[in-house]
Parts: structure tokens; C-alpha cells; sequence
């Protein structure tokens, strides 16, 4: 005999329901069958609503219509599809029932709330119904079927709402029930009877638990349970994007995983499997062909890998005790545990100082206010003589587990799994490993939970290196950059890289992403965002959002954002930034980035600040860091004012030439800011500052290009205008340089001893910087080690192809 349990997930809807009925048949062929279902998707949780709400009957009789349209949907289209379907039969059965559960709503309306017993038919309307379907699908086949019922032979212990089954008893009622072999036996999950034969529910998710039961009164050889999700996943697939399906896993695993809040099963699914050896099998309805996840003996199961989950239970509260009482005495914690017993109190997790001046336990929040009253209660004299200090309780919390075989006896999970919390941010509460020896579990506030689920699992299963991308600025170089990103997803995807953009934004705008975005569409997606962007929403948004190699990369020349990343830094996050800003900022802002970096242990890379894609910082950084010392320095700096130099000499107009490079894209947003000087200072800064010298912008000597009122042009078109003004002097100077064999470029430069200039310098045919034109930018560099001959770099030091490469190189730093 075979057991096959499908959820509400299963029989959503009417096509799905005639599926069930197709696999139940293709089984029954082989061998017997016994379904246990669940009622369809959702309608547990309207008939949970009639019942957690305060009386209101407008409110309930809504939900009751609600549920009642979805079965009578279901059947219609079950009718629809298969011709020969009792649909009269079945409807009135559904009526009946829904008009039952009218009547009970009626007579209870002058309750405030509805007594246990009631509460356990309402919510069970559902399971009830679901088998009064397949009945009469099955029927319509003409099979011969036969019905369980629950209330009968489910033989429970415990309350209404939430009780566990005597499969003894159990066992031995069904027994005595004359099933003919060729019959598929059917029987409502999630509902079992008292030792009065009243009606009781197992407690939500609870049919995978009649499952079990059922599979074990039986003498089943096999319990498949069918769901929506190919088996046992690494971790929740609804919250983690990058799951992979376990084969196979021990009962002892399958049961902490469920306990821990693997929702797959029910946590009480499991132990009657395992103590009558049946072995469990999770399908997926929608997916038929896949394997699955087999649950059984260890012995039987591969063990290849020792980890197997990431598993989150939420609504957490953790009390802790302390006092002198609890060193005097033993029975502290016995006396609580015998009352949480009898008040049917599950403590989910407990630790204990070593001094034994405290301790603390976690249990789920909606008992958090009883069980406050019954400890005050329970010490009541104690708490008075001040022998325990009061009570201290911590809301709104998770508990975050991870599940393997042994693992509280592997030395390197535990340091990997805090290693990644710390990462992110995330303080642990509290810690438990080793009282069982399959998980390790750590409290955490709730608001850390998804990413710290997301960044342990990275961390133990996926393995690939992930870099989550905040993207600040979408003008040429933004742009460029996620074009870049995509073009080689494959190729970073052979090197096991993997850079998840999560958010895109403008000074406007936000785009928040997620695996349904597909990131080639994100302009479409972008201009259809109606996000809003600020800082406030930005630093909240990090906040949330630090996952392991978070990043921001700021590729836009925003003064206020340059001012944010100690903020950045201090959230968790590396920095990446195409903006000079903040590099030329107070020297005080300077060094305050620095030391954040190195407190964080963050990231602070700006390659793209000086020659774009260039490699000067680094390669600066790599001779200051090995002992070198810079003698001077005579750079092009600037891409745009090295084209337009390089045009003068081929006889074309300043004002043409401007206008030209800035079409090219080389020239910042005002070809002003290029000309006034100022972007060849800054570079320069960068530079001077990098190789120690603690210098200010205003420290800088720039002899100006440009008269002085040209700076208040308010946009470009009138400066590119005005600037027809000084064409001819500058054709002057050219032809004047050129008479004695010289050319005009615009130079910075950094003296022994760090005193800065930029200026325009005639420079001679023997000189590096004689033939770079064309948006290249030159680097001599005259070091202790670099001399006489100086070390030159040269290149283009604009444009957004090489900007966006640099931005993308510093990228790939933070995990090479
Ligand atoms: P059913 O209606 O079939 O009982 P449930 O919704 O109760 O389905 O359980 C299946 C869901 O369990 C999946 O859709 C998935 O989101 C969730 N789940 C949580 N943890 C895991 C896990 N480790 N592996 C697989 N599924 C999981
Ligand atoms: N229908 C019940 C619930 O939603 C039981 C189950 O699905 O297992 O909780
Ligand atoms: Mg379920």
C-alpha cells in the first residue's frame, strides 16, 4: 500500500485537482492507494479569518462567500473539462456545507469569540470538501472508493486547535474498518476526534501529519507527499532565488528542518515515519518527472554533503531570567518547564550562561503575554525579594537555522555561518549548537532575517561569488557599465561569478530588481518604476539590503552623494565611484573615508577618478605601498582637453573643437568645467594626496584657460557660443608655439616638495607629453625608482567604454 498526501498547493484549481486524480489512478494500478488531501490553496486562510477576526458578520459572511465561489468554480470547471463529473451531486454538498457553517456564524453572534470546538469544524470546512470532490471524480472513473473518517479513527491528545494523534489507538480503530483491496481509500487531512468523537484540527500545515499517521495505521511502504516545489530545497525557494533540491535526507534532518520552519512539512510529519520505518517521498505535482526528495534511514540516504538547509522561524520573543535565585537552585528551570507543559507551551530554543546567572529561551509571540502573566505568577515571591530580577523580554524576532548531517561536530560551519552575519551587519541574540547534533541555530532580529538567510546561504551552498550591485546614476557611464555587465555574464559565469544589480537609480528614480526582471529590459523597467529616489529612501534601503559584497558605485558627479559614503561604508556596504568628489573634498572628509574603510574592512576603489580606465591609482598605490617615493609629476589629465589641444594644432577653432570632443562624450556635462581647469586640479589632487602630500583644491595654482566671466555661462550652448570669443587667440598661441617647434598642451603638475599647477605649457618634441593627443592622457611619473627615465602611462582617459571598463575592473577587486 502507497500513501499519497497532496496539499492546497495541489489542488488549487480545477485543472489541478483532475491531475490529482490522475496520478492517484496511475498508482492505484500498481498498487493500493490511500489519498489524504488538503483543502484548495487559500481556503484555509478565509475560514482562519472568520475565526481570528472579532464577531462581525458582514465581515464573515464575505469570507464564507469568497471560499464557497472558489468550489463552486473549481466543480464548475471540473465539469467542464471532464463531461461526466457529478457537478449537481457535488454542488449541493458544497451549499450544504457552506450553509452550515452560515448557521454556526449565526449562532454564535453574540459570542466575542468562538469556543475551540467551533473554531476546529469552521476551519476545517475545507479538507472536508476537497474529498467530497475527488470522491466524485474518482466516482465519475468509476473507482470504488472508500472513506476515512478522521474524526473517528484519528484518535488525538490535546486540544482543538492543535493536537498530536495516538497512532495506537489510531491504528487500531482503522484496523477494524473492512477496506476492500481494489478501493483507493480517501481521508481529509489536517482533521482527527477527540476521546468524545468531537472534531479536532492537528494545527496549521497539519495534513502532511495525518499523512504520516495515516501511512503508518495502514502498514504503508511508502508516503509521498506532493506539493508545489520539486522536493526539499536548500532553503525556502519563495525567499531565496538560487535553491538547489536534496535527493535525499535523513528523518533526523527532514525533522529539524520542518521544526526549524521548513514549511515543505509539517514538524510532526516526520517521527511516526521514522518510527515505523516508512520511508517519505516530496513530489511536485507540477512536475512530475522530477525525482524528488527521499526521507529515510540515515544508513539509506547519501550523505555526500554534510549541509542541507538555511531554515527561518519568525515571530519570535526570547525572555531571560537572572537572579541570584537561579545559582541557589535547581529547580528553576524544571518549575517552568512542568508549567509551560501543562499550559501547552513549546520553547523553541534555550541557553544558559555558563554562571548560571541567567538564561534565556525563545518561544513564539503570540504566547508571549500568557506566559509573562504565569512566570510572574509562578515566582512571585522571588521576584518580591528581589532573588530574580525582573523579567526581560526582546520581541520581534527569528530564529535562523541551519541543518546537516552532525554539523554541530564540524569545526569551520559555525565561524562561516557568523563570518557571514558579521558581514552584513547582523548581531546574534543568541546561539545554540550542540543540543541537537544536526543544526545550529542563532537569534536574530527580524529585520535582518532575509538577507541573512540569503547571505548564508551564498555562503554554504552557492557555490558561486556574488557581488550585489547599488547602482547610483544611469547617464554614459552608468549605462555603459550594465551593458558591459550583461555582455560578460557568461564568461564571468565560467569563473563561478555572479554580479546581481539590485537596484538602478537616477537623481529621480529607483528601480529596485529581482529575478523577474530581466536586466536587459531594465530601461523599460526603469521608466515604468514609480519609485521615488532620495537619500532617505537610499540609506533605508541599504540598510535592508546589505547582503555578503554589497556594493554602491556611484557613476554620477554629485557633491551631496560624495558626502554619503561614510554612511555607505558604516551600512555595510564597499564603495565604488567614477565621482572625483569626495577624493577632492576637505582633506579632513579624506581621511575620515580612509579610516571608516579601515575599521569596516571596506572597499573604497576610484580608479576611474584620475585617466578613466587607466591604471594609475592602483599602480601608484602598489609604489607608495612598496617604498617608492614620487620625485615630480607631469600629466595630460583631462581626455577632453587633451583632444581639444590636439585639434588646435590641426588649425581647427577652440569653440569646434569643444563642441566636437564634447559630442565625442569626452568633455564633462558643461565642457566649461573641462576648460575652467578645475577637472585637471582635482585629478591632480587625487594624485598629489595619494602619494601623501595633505593638500587642499584651493592649494592648487591653476592658470585659467578661460577669462574670467565665461564661468558664469548658464548652460552649455551659451558657453559653446562665447567661446568664439578667444578662437583667435588661441590660433595666435598655436602658431607662435609651433614657430619654435613646440605644442600647446595643458599640463598638471606636481613639484618636489608638493606644490600643484596646472597651466597651459609649450612642450618640446623630446618631451612624452609632445605627441599625446587625440583624448589620450600621459603620466610621468619621476619616482626613486623610476629615473632618469620616468614611468609613463599612457592612454585614453575618456570616454565611457574605458570609464565604465575601469568602474567594472574595480568591481570585480572587491571579490579577486
Ligand atoms: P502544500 O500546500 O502542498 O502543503 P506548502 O505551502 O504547505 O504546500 O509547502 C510548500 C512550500 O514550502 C513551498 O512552496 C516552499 O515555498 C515552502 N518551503 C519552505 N522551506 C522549504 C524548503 N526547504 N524546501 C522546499 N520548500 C520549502
Ligand atoms: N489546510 C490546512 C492549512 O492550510 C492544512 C494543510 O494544508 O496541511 O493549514
Ligand atoms: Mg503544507
Amino acid at each position: 500500500m502507497k500513501l499519497l498526501k497532496f496539499g492546497g498547493t495541489s489542488l488549487a484549481n480545477a485543472e489541478k485537482f483532475l491531475c490529482v486524480a490522475d496520478i492517484i489512478e496511475k498508482n492505484q494500478n500498481n498498487e493500493q492507494v490511500a489519498t489524504v488531501l488538503s483543502a484548495p490553496a487559500k481556503i484555509t486562510n478565509y475560514l482562519v479569518n472568520i475565526i481570528e477576526n472579532d464577531i462581525n458578520i458582514n465581515k464573515i459572511l464575505e469570507q464564507i462567500d469568497l471560499a464557497e465561489k472558489i468550489f463552486i468554480e473549481i466543480i464548475r470547471n471540473i465539469k467542464k473539462i471532464q463531461s461526466y463529473f457529478l457537478y449537481e451531486e457535488t454542488k449541493q454538498i458544497i451549499k450544504i456545507e457552506f450553509n452550515k457553517l452560515k448557521k454556526i456564524v449565526h449562532d454564535f453572534k453574540s459570542f466575542k469569540k468562538y469556543p475551540e470546538n467551533i473554531q476546529a469544524i469552521i476551519i476545517s470546512r475545507g479538507e472536508i470538501l476537497s474529498i467530497w470532490i475527488m470522491k466524485n471524480i474518482l466516482i465519475s472513473r468509476n473507482h470504488q472508493i472508500t472513506i476515512i473518517d478522521p474524526v473517528e479513527n484519528i484518535v488525538s491528545i490535546g486540544n482543538f486547535l492543535n493536537s498530536a494523534v495516538d497512532i495506537n489507538e489510531s491504528k487500531k480503530r482503522i484496523s477494524k474498518i473492512n477496506i476492500n483491496k481494489n478501493n483507493i481509500i480517501l481521508m481529509a487531512g489536517f482533521i482527527a476526534g477527540n476521546k468524545k468523537n468531537e472534531l479536532v484540527i492537528l494545527g496549521r500545515n497539519g495534513s502532511d501529519y495525518s499523512a504520516a499517521i495515516l501511512a503508518c495505521c495502514l502498514n504503508a511502504n511508502l508516503c509521498e507527499i506532493w506539493t508545489d516545489v520539486d522536493g526539499v530545497l536548500t532553503s525556502d525557494p519563495k525567499k531565496i532565488s538560487n535553491t538547489s533540491l536534496l535527493k535525499s535526507i535523513s528523518y533526523e534532518e527532514a525533522m529539524e528542518l520542518s521544526y526549524f520552519g521548513a514549511k515543505v512539512l509539517h514538524p510532526k510529519t516526520i517521527e511516526p515515519l521514522k518510527n515505523f520505518n516508512i520511508p517519505c517521498i516530496i513530489k511536485n505535482t507540477s512536475n512530475i518527472q522530477s525525482q524528488g526528495t527521499l526521507i529515510c534511514k540515515n544508513n539509506d540516504c547519501n550523505q555526500n554533503n554534510i549541509l542541507k538547509g538555511v531554515t527561518n522561524l519568525d515571530n519570535i520573543v526570547m525572555f531571560t531570567m537572572s537572579g541570584c535565585l537561579l545559582k541557589q537552585k535547581n529547580d528553576v528551570l524544571p518549575r517552568i518547564f512542568n508549567l509551560f507543559e501543562k499550559e501547552n507551551i513549546n520553547i523553541i530554543l534555550i541557553t544558559q550562561s555558563s554562571s548560571k546567572n541567567n538564561f534565556s529561551f525563545c518561544t513564539l509571540e503570540k504566547d508571549s503575554q500568557k506566559i509573562l502573566f504565569i512566570l510572574n505568577k509562578l515566582f512571585k515571591s522571588e521576584l518580591k525579594e528581589k532573588l530574580l530580577n525582573s523579567i526581560h523580554i526582546i520581541s520581534n524576532l527569528s530564529i535562523l537555522s541551519i541543518i546537516g548531517f552532525n554539523i554541530s561536530q564540524k569545526y569551520d560551519i559555525a565561524s562561516k555561518i557568523f563570518c557571514a552575519l558579521g558581514k552584513s551587519k547582523v548581531n546574534v541574540l543568541a546561539i545554540s549548537q550542540g543540543s541537537s547534533k544536526h543544526s545550529i541555530s542563532v537569534v536574530i532580529k527580524k529585520e535582518n532575517v532575509l538577507k541573512s538567510l540569503q547571505n548564508i546561504h551564498n555562503t554554504l551552498f552557492y557555490n558561486k561569488k556574488i557581488i550585489n550591485v547599488f547602482l547610483l546614476g544611469i547617464g554614459g557611464v552608468g549605462r555603459t557599465l550594465i551593458k558591459q555587465i550583461l555582455k560578460q555574464k557568461n564568461f564571468l559565469e565560467n569563473k563561478n561569478i555572479e554580479i546581481k544589480i539590485r537596484t538602478i537609480s537616477n537623481s529621480k528614480k529607483i528601480l529596485f530588481l529581482n529575478d523577474l526582471i530581466d536586466l536587459k529590459n531594465w530601461e523599460k523597467h526603469f521608466q515604468e518604476s514609480k519609485k521615488q529616489f532620495n537619500l532617505e529612501i537610499l540609506n533605508k534601503l541599504l540598510k535592508e539590503n546589505s547582503f555578503l559584497n554589497s556594493v554602491v558605485i556611484d557613476c554620477t558627479s554629485d557633491e551631496i552623494l560624495s558626502q554619503q559614503y561614510i554612511n555607505f561604508f558604516s551600512k555595510g556596504f564597499h564603495v565604488i565611484t567614477s565621482n572625483k568628489k569626495a577624493n577632492t573634498s576637505s582633506l579632513k572628509y579624506y581621511n575620515d573615508i580612509r579610516n571608516t574603510t579601515l575599521k569596516e574592512n571596506k572597499k573604497f576603489l576610484y580608479e576611474t577618478n584620475v585617466g578613466a580606465g587607466l591604471p594609475i591609482i592602483q599602480t601608484l598605490q602598489n609604489l607608495v605601498n612598496t617604498g617608492d617615493n614620487l620625485i615630480c609629476f607631469k600629466g595630460i589629465l583631462s581626455g577632453s582637453l587633451s583632444f581639444i589641444f590636439g585639434k588646435l594644432e590641426e588649425n581647427i577653432l577652440l569653440s569646434d573643437a569643444t563642441k566636437k570632443a564634447k559630442d565625442l562624450g569626452f568633455t564633462e556635462p558643461n565642457p566649461c568645467d573641462d576648460l575652467s581647469g578645475i577637472d585637471v586640479a582635482r585629478k591632480l589632487l587625487i594624485l598629489a594626496r595619494e602619494v601623501g602630500y595633505k593638500i587642499e583644491l584651493e592649494d592648487i595654482e591653476i592658470e585659467p584657460i578661460l577669462p574670467k566671466n565665461f564661468q558664469k555661462c548658464k548652460n552649455t550652448k551659451e558657453f559653446l557660443n562665447k567661446l568664439k570669443e578667444i578662437d583667435i587667440s588661441f590660433v595666435e598661441r598655436v602658431r607662435k608655439a609651433r614657430n619654435i617647434g613646440k605644442v600647446l598642451r595643458f599640463v598638471g603638475t606636481i613639484e618636489k616638495g608638493g606644490k600643484c599647477s596646472v597651466k597651459i605649457e609649450e612642450i618640446n618634441s623630446d618631451n612624452p607629453l609632445y605627441k599625446v593627443k587625440n583624448g589620450e592622457n600621459a603620466l610621468t611619473f619621476y619616482t626613486n625608482y623610476y629615473q632618469p627615465i620616468p614611468l609613463v602611462l599612457r592612454g585614453y582617459g575618456a570616454g565611457n567604454d574605458v570609464t565604465a571598463s575601469g568602474v567594472f575592473s574595480d568591481l570585480l577587486r572587491i571579490i579577486l
